[in-house]
């Protein structure tokens, strides 16, 4: 199997796993508890948190663990929209945000909120001018993703933060895509709030933080117990931290080695694709791009069809994010970077992972290239499109 859906989800590490194991069989104590078999967990707990701070720049006492990307983002937004609707209620964020964002932010238009969502440019790139003439008195959030999911286009986060900031405005970003794959430093990306995803980045699933800045007074999402200095109830979950740690740790640890590599290693496939099959365009930034992301649109083919094909050959893909595949819908990524509906629906992701390979890069091309034959073969207008261009010769 040639995996190469890392966007989705990733490999859990074996370090990871041991590291975890010895929380799920002996130590399994509540940290909560009096007696130090439990209590002594809240030292792995905060192990961690001092750890995955300092690779943000972020100081410990502003990391919050939570179940994952989608509750972090669900949280910075709810949550804000909630204790400053007071001063205001316009929150202004992008099309191309993963839905965890966007299906908050159309939740809270349901409660009286205005929400403007920015256009993004043909690499879907937010320009911060934009944002700049988007923000109102009454501008309370600001919410702009890191990198994004499908495309893969890294955002000129720390300008569009630094005009937050010029305005007093509480900027959050979703790096659900790019922690542990880029640099980032909550500081010189002027944000207020930051959400990851341990699954992203070889962690397990269920597990992931949220960074608020000391002095932003974001009221607690899941109320309960006092865990995360009252800011998030619920028993931890002592493995999936502990696992999100090691994973963070080795991420950081290889990361420059991983982006030189497979940055070539996506090059590679960029390069191949668009050489080997004809009628295809590259979605998303050449430049400014998640080392690990190519997105292509093929025009005459159909991107379900296409899957399919290729999970017979044993490789993972995606038509783009998990969360839309399925769909009816062309992707509202690739609708507002101007890809027209019917090139939409040919859309394929291909996203590599530490294992990737050349030769698995030149086994994905070929079948690409014989699978998008064959599928185009029974196109009509496909074969019009040949009549025509033949013509004209
Ligand atoms: C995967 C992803 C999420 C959701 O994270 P979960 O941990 O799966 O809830 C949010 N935003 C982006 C950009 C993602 O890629």
């Amino acid at each position: 199997m040639i995996y190469l859906d890392n966007a989705a989800t990733t490999a859990v590490a074996p370090e990871v796993v041991e590291a975890m194991l010895p929380y799920y069989e002996e130590r399994y104590g509540n940290p909560s508890a009096v007696y130090d078999f439990g209590n002594k967990n809240k030292n792995a707990i905060e192990n961690v948190r001092r750890e995955i701070a300092e690779t943000i720049g972020a100081k410990p006492e502003e990391l919050y663990f939570t179940a994952g990307g989608s509750e972090a983002d669900n949280w910075a937004i709810k949550a804000t929209a909630e204790s400053l609707g007071h001063r205001g209620n316009h929150i202004i964020t992008s099309k191309i945000e993963h839905h965890a964002v966007l299906k908050t932010c159309a939740y809270l238009e349901q409660n009286g909120y205005e929400v403007t969502y920015l256009d993004v440019d043909v690499n879907g790139m937010v320009r911060p001018e934009q944002l700049y003439r988007a923000i109102r008195p009454t501008t309370i959030l600001i919410s702009i993703m890191t990198a994004n999911n499908e495309i893969g286009t890294i955002e000129p986060i720390a300008r569009l933060g630094s005009i937050a900031g010029r305005h007093g405005i509480c900027f959050h970003t979703d790096a659900v895509q790019a922690y542990g794959q880029i640099p980032l430093h909550v500081n010189t990306m002027h944000v207020d709030m930051l959400s990851a995803s341990a699954h992203k980045f070889n962690g397990p699933k269920g597990i992931g933080f949220l960074y608020i800045r000391e002095g932003k007074r974001i009221p607690p999402f899941v109320h309960g117990g006092d865990q995360e200095r009252k800011n998030r109830a619920g028993t931890e979950n002592v493995p999936g931290i502990v696992g999100m740690g090691v994973a963070a740790k080795m991420a950081y640890q290889t990361m420059a080695e991983r982006q030189e590599k497979e940055s070539r290693l996506r090059d590679y496939l960029i390069y191949s694709v668009l050489k080997e099959v004809p009628l295809t365009r590259l979605n998303g930034d050449w430049k400014r791009r998640l080392p690990n992301n190519a997105d292509f649109c093929f025009e005459y083919v159909d991107g379900a069809s296409l899957l399919v094909m290729l999970d017979m050959d044993g490789i993972c893909a995606s038509a783009g994010s998990a969360c839309t595949s399925g769909q009816k819908e062309p992707s509202h990524v690739l609708t507002a970077i101007g890809v027209p509906e019917s090139l939409a629906r040919g859309s394929l992701r291909l996203t590599l992972g530490a294992n990737t390979t050349r030769e698995d890069i030149d086994f994905v091309v070929e079948k690409l290239k014989n699978n998008i034959r064959t599928l185009r073969e029974k196109v009509p207008e496909y074969q019009s499109y040949l009549e025509k261009t033949r013509k004209a010769k």
